[in-house]
Formats: structure tokens, C-alpha cells, sequence
């Protein structure tokens, strides 16, 4: 569903050229859970954001689902994000002033769908990641891992094919960390959608499909990833948790 081919982004501080990533080649297949990890600074968000089509590629190509992303212009960009994309971040991102039903249905706005199916919309996707008691939290009155279930829900609620996160959990405990992610994880599974996550925690890379390794702007490795007791774990709690709801 993903192709890239020899991709650079060079950003010019004065003088100087930094090559935030030097001529990667990768692809990601649909349905597929793909961890990027890698040291400080190596490139990862930098490719996640090209990914999203949040910034233009200095050079290459990236072919998302048979569609050229550095070939869009701006507008065309912000729709391609719309339709196709969610997007999960280290800081959640969340609308202060609003709660957390608004805070959902928001990109749903802006697909056009009108107010009162967008609550219900909303709703329904905080139920799935388990906030049926928080819907009209304002964020500061959430936990950062309640937070973050709101951010997972605004991202899933549009129904994107690919779901990007950068450092989702990074500002979470152990325990919420694990929570966050096998929550994820059963979601995008059941519904065959493609996870990119960005992460330096070794430990939650082993629980991808595959853990892309980038240093430098560069992938040095590629690894294939089966561990299909712990998927089966994460799923039966999830089957659980729906139930719970
Ligand atoms: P971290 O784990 O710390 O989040 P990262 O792997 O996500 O690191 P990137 O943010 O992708 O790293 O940055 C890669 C390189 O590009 C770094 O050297 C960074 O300083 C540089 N860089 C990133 N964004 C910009 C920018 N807007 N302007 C100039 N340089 C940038
Ligand atoms: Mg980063």
C-alpha cells in the first residue's frame, strides 16, 4: 500500500545541509504493523511526516495506495490527509477547548458529515477505546493515557486505510504504554488497516509485523517479526474490552 523509493529530505540551516534522510527505499504492505526505531535525530519523524504528506520530500518517489504524494500540491495534499490518513502523535494534540466527543468529530467535519452523525460517530469510537465515562472530559481533565485513547479514536473515527503515530506512548507509564498499543493494535488488525509507528522503545517494536531500523536518514535493517502468542493475547483482550463496553 506503501512505496518508496530513494527519498531525500535535505533541510538548509544556513549554511549547511542537513540530509534528514539519505535515499530510502521501503515498502509496506496493506494490513501490515510497521515499527520505525532508530537513534535521536536518524530521520524517523521526518519520514512519517513525508508519509502523511505533512511536508514535500526534497527528492523520490512515495506511492501510497497507487497515488504519487510528492507530486500533489498543497491542496491536494490536505485532501489526500483527509481521506486516507490518521494520525497519532507524541503529545496528543488535542483541542483544548473542546471535549472529548468534539474533539473526535472534528476531521469528521471536515469530510461533510453532518453534526448529529458525527456525535454519534464520535461516541461510538471513545466507547471502542474505552472512555464511555470521559465523553464530556474537557483534555485537562483526562490522564495523558486517556488522552491518548481520545487522540487513537480521533485518528480511527474517519476510517483512514493507513494510520501513522509518532512516539504515541512516549509520554505514557510502562502499564499505559502496553494498554495504548495492544489497544491499537486490535483495532487496526480487525479492521485491516496499516499501522506506521515510530518508536525508540525496543520492547514495543517486537510486538510490529516488521521494526524498520533508520540511522542517519538511512535504513540499515529490516526485520521480519512473528510473534503471534502475543498478537493473540492482544487480540483476545481487545475482543474483551469490546464486550466490556
Ligand atoms: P527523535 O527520536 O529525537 O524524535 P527523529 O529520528 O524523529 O528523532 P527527525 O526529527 O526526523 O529525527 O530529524 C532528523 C534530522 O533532521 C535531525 O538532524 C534534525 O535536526 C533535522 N531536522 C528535522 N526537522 C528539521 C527542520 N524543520 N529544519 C531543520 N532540520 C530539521
Ligand atoms: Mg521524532
Amino acid at each position: 500500500v506503501i512505496r518508496v523509493r530513494d527519498l531525500y529530505k535535505v533541510y538548509r540551516m544556513g549554511d549547511t545541509k542537513v540530509y534528514a534522510l539519505n535515499g530510502v527505499d521501503l515498502d509496506i504492505r496493506r494490513g501490515e504493523f510497521c515499527a520505525i526505531t532508530g537513534p535521536s535525530g536518524s530521520g524517523k519523524s521526518t519520514l512519517l511526516n513525508m508519509l502523511a504528506g505533512l511536508e514535500h520530500p526534497s527528492k523520490g518517489e512515495i506511492v501510497i495506495a497507487g497515488k504519487h504524494i510528492e507530486k500533489l500540491n498543497e491542496k491536494q495534499l490536505v485532501t489526500f490527509r483527509r481521506e486516507r490518513v490518521g494520525f497519532i502523535f507524541q503529545s496528543y494534540n488535542l483541542i483544548a477547548t473542546m471535549d472529548a466527543v468534539e474533539n473526535v468529530a472534528l476531521p469528521l467535519s471536515f469530510r461533510g458529515m453532518g453534526k448529529a452523525k458525527r456525535a454519534k460517530r464520535a461516541k461510538e469510537y471513545l466507547k471502542l477505546v474505552g472512555l464511555e465515562r470521559f465523553m464530556t472530559h474537557m483534555p485537562n481533565q483526562m490522564s495523558g493515557g486517556q488522552q491518548q485513547r481520545v487522540g487513537i479514536a480521533r485518528a480511527l473515527a474517519v476510517d483512514p486505510q493507513i494510520i501513522f503515530a509518532d512516539e504515541p506512548t512516549g509520554n505514557l507509564d510502562s502499564k499505559t504504554t502496553m494498554e495504548v498499543l495492544k489497544l491499537m493494535q486490535t483495532i487496526v488488525r480487525e479492521r485491516n488497516q496499516t499501522l506506521v509507528m515510530v518508536t525508540h522503545d525496543n520492547n514495543l517494536a517486537t510486538y510490529a509485523d516488521r521494526i524498520i531500523k533508520i540511522i542517519d536518514g538511512k535504513i540499515v535493517s529490516i526485520e521480519e517479526n512473528h510473534k503471534e502468542a502475543d498478537l493473540e493475547a492482544a487480540r483476545e483482550e481487545g475482543a474483551q474490552k469490546n464486550k466490556d463496553c
